[in-house]
C-alpha cells in the first residue's frame, strides 16, 4: 500500500485541501499510511491537530511529503517545482488540465510518474461518488448565484412592502448541465425568475423540472451530443440563431450566468459585445466559462469589469470560494477513487480497468492517453 501525501495547495487564491481529516482516518481504517503537510488544510478550516486525531503523520514542509508520498494527491496541477520533487515511479491524483499544462503532464511522465486526472473519470453511473468535475460544478453554480446577487443592485425575490412592490429578478442561465442546472436552483430558491437555456435536448425538461422557463428556441438540427452526454460543437448558423434568441431576453433580464462549454474547444461566444448594451442598466454576467475563453465577448478572464453599465466578472477558480464544503466534497472523490484502487489491502485493481484506464494520462514513462499526447505534442 502506497504512502498517501497531502501538500499544501501552491496556486495563488486556492483554500482547498485534497483529503479532509474524516477521509484520512477512513483510509487509515482501511490501513493506508497518511503523510500530511503542517497547514495543508488551515485555508479550508481543517487544523492539523485534526488530521493528527484521524491518524496522519504531521510534517513541517513540502519536502517532507515529497520525500515520502508514494501517492500524492492534489487539487490543482502540480508546478514543475512539484513534479521534479515527486519520487520517480510514485503515482499522482487531482486535476491536470493537459491542454493548459502540456508541459507538466510530460514531465510526469519523463520523472516515470503514474498520474490519474480526476477530469477523465468517465461519467458513468458506477464513476459518480469520484466524479469531481460534477462537485465542483456544482458548488460553482451554487457560489455564482450569490456573486451575482452581491453584484447587482436588484434584490432577487418579489417583495411586498408597505412602500410598495418590489418585482422579482430576472435571471437568464445560458448551458444547463451540472453547475447551470444548480445556479437555477439557487437562483430559484433566492426568489428570482429564471429562464434557461441548453442545446441539449433532454435539459428542456431538467429545467422545468426546477421551476424555471426553458427559453422557446428551435433546437438545433444536427446531432448535439457526444456518447458521453456532453455538448458538440454546434454550428455557426446556429449559434448565430441562439444570439438571436438571447437578445430578444435580455432587455428584460438582470443576471446571466452563463456556464456553455464544448468539451475541449474554446467556449461558444453567446453574448457578443453590442448584445451586452441590451441589458438593464446595473445588470450583472457572470461568465463562468471564462477560463475557456468565455461566453460573453467582453469578459476578461478573473477581472470585474462595468461595460455599458453592467458588471461583467470572469469568474475563475469559484470553488475555491466556498473552501470547505468544496474541500468535503473533493475529498470524498478522491477517497472514492482510492478505495477504488486498492479495494482491499494489498490487492491493487487492475491497471487496465474502465475507470483507471480512462483517468490514467501516464504510467511507464510515456504519456498514455492518445488524445493527450496528440495535444502535448503540438506544444513541443
Ligand atoms: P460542461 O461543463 O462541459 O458544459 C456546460 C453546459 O454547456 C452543457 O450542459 C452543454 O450542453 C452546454 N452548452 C454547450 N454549448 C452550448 C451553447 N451553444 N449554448 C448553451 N449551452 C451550451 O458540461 P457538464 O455540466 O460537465 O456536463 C454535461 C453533461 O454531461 C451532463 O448534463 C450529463 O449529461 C453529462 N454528465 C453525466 C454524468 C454521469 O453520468 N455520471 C455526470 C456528469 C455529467
Amino acid at each position: 500500500m502506497p504512502v498517501i501525501g497531502v501538500v499544501k495547495e501552491t496556486l495563488p487564491g486556492e483554500t482547498r485541501v485534497a483529503l479532509i481529516p474524516q477521509n484520512v482516518g477512513q483510509l487509515v481504517r482501511d490501513k493506508h499510511s497518511v503523510v500530511v503537510q503542517k497547514g495543508a488544510g488551515e485555508s479550508a478550516s481543517f487544523s492539523d491537530d485534526q488530521y493528527e486525531a484521524a491518524g496522519a503523520t504531521i510534517v513541517p514542509d513540502a519536502a517532507a511529503v515529497f520525500g515520502r508520498a508514494e501517492l500524492l494527491v492534489k487539487v490543482h496541477p502540480p508546478s514543475a517545482h512539484e513534479v521534479a520533487s515527486m519520487r520517480s515511479g510514485s503515482i499522482y491524483l487531482g486535476f491536470l488540465s493537459p491542454a493548459s499544462h502540456p508541459a507538466i503532464v510530460r514531465s510526469l511522465a519523463q520523472q516515470s510518474v503514474t498520474a490519474f486526472a480526476v477530469e477523465y473519470v468517465p461519467r458513468i453511473s458506477r464513476a459518480q461518488s469520484m466524479d469531481a468535475l460534477s462537485s465542483m460544478a456544482t458548488v460553482t453554480g451554487y457560489r455564482a448565484v450569490l456573486i451575482a446577487a452581491q453584484a447587482t443592485g436588484k434584490m432577487f425575490p418579489l417583495l411586498m412592502t408597505a412602500a410598495g412592490t418590489v418585482p422579482p429578478a430576472t435571471v437568464l442561465v445560458l448551458g444547463a448541465g451540472v453547475a447551470g442546472l444548480q445556479a437555477i436552483a439557487t437562483a430559484k430558491r433566492l426568489g428570482a425568475k429564471v429562464e434557461a437555456f441548453d442545446p441539449r435536448p433532454a435539459v428542456a425538461e431538467q429545467v422545468r423540472s426546477l421551476g424555471a422557463t426553458f427559453v422557446d428556441m428551435e433546437l438545433p438540427k444536427e446531432d448535439v451530443e457526444t456518447a458521453g452526454g456532453y455538448a458538440k460543437e454546434l454550428s455557426a448558423e446556429f449559434l448565430e440563431k441562439e444570439q438571436e434568441a438571447i437578445a430578444s431576453r435580455l432587455p428584460k433580464v438582470h443576471v446571466v450566468i452563463t456556464t456553455a462549454q464544448v468539451f475541449g474547444q474554446k467556449a461558444p461566444i453567446l453574448i457578443t459585445s453590442d448584445m451586452v448594451t441590451l441589458m438593464p442598466r446595473g445588470g450583472v454576467i457572470v461568465d463562468l466559462a471564462s477560463e475557456s475563453g468565455g461566453n460573453c465577448e467582453l469578459t476578461e478572464t478573473g477581472k470585474t469589469i462595468i461595460r455599458h453599465g453592467i458588471t461583467i466578472i470572469g469568474a475563475v477558480n469559484v470553488p475555491a470560494t466556498v473552501p470547505i464544503d468544496a474541500s468535503q466534497l473533493y475529498s470524498r472523490n478522491i477517497y472514492n477513487l482510492l478505495k477504488h484502487m486498492y479495494p482491499k489491502a494489498d490487492t491493487p485493481t487492475e491497471p487496465d480497468e474502465e475507470i483507471l484506464k480512462a483517468a490514467c494520462l501516464t504510467r511507464h514513462g510515456a504519456i498514455v492517453n492518445d488524445a493527450v499526447r496528440a495535444l502535448v505534442e503540438q506544444g513541443r
